[in-house]
């Protein structure tokens, strides 16, 4: 494959370490890079100085570090996506599909086949420990964020790669979906559950 190959550069999210390249790619291979509008702001300053919402130890941690406030090349995406949008024009065989939650404007890529390119919505077991699959360490929305992984995984994918870790299968994400449904049920019902647009609590 050469690097005039590709077709377009699908940015997943408004998180540094998924789109800090794109900018490059872009002129390395002359491909456009399509993007959702609901984190355009964050590719045009490229970086997010907002507060992250930390799941767990390791988010608590990991928000201290000066990772998360990097910035990187802003770009413009030449695609904005704004819902379901097919790639067929592009000679590509998928769809990228809106799932946010993780950030509002998280999309991912659905192929034909079945393989769902699902950036931050699930991660592998952290560190290839356990046998789970994982939160990453933010999401803006959690429950946005599962609720749309479940539907994302009721479409019947074969596949699930995910932007840490090596891929999953859907059987086992569905199994840690139903368990982290419960878990999140239980937190939102002791009003611990907070989402990025409603601070507090
Ligand atoms: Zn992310
Ligand atoms: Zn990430």
């Amino acid at each position: 494959m050469n690097p005039q190959d590709v077709r377009l550069i699908v940015v997943t999210h408004g998180h540094v370490d998924h789109f800090d390249s794109a900018a490059e790619l872009s002129r390395l291979t002359g491909a456009p890079i399509a993007g959702h509008i609901a984190d355009l702001s964050i590719y045009r300053a490229g970086g997010v100085s907002d507060p992250y919402l930390p799941i767990g130890l390791f988010g608590r941690l990991f928000i201290r570090s000066a990772r998360v406030r990097e910035t990187t090349e802003p770009f413009e995406p030449d695609l904005l996506i704004r819902g379901e949008t097919h790639l067929s024009d592009l000679g590509v065989e998928a769809r990228i599909m809106p799932t946010p939650g993780h950030t509002a404007g998280s999309a991912s890529v659905l192929t034909n086949h079945g393989d769902l390119v699902a950036g931050d919505l699930v991660a592998s077991p952290f560190l290839g420990l356990g046998k789970r699959p994982a939160n990453p360490p933010f999401h803006d929305d959690r429950l946005g964020n599962l609720a749309i992984l479940r539907e994302m995984l009721a479409l019947g994918p074969t596949k699930l790669h995910v932007g840490h870790g090596a891929p999953l299968n859907p059987e086992q994400v569905s199994r840690w979906a139903s368990a982290e449904q419960r878990r999140l049920d239980r937190l939102a019902v002791r009003g611990r559950l907070r989402t990025k647009s409603e601070p507090g609590a």
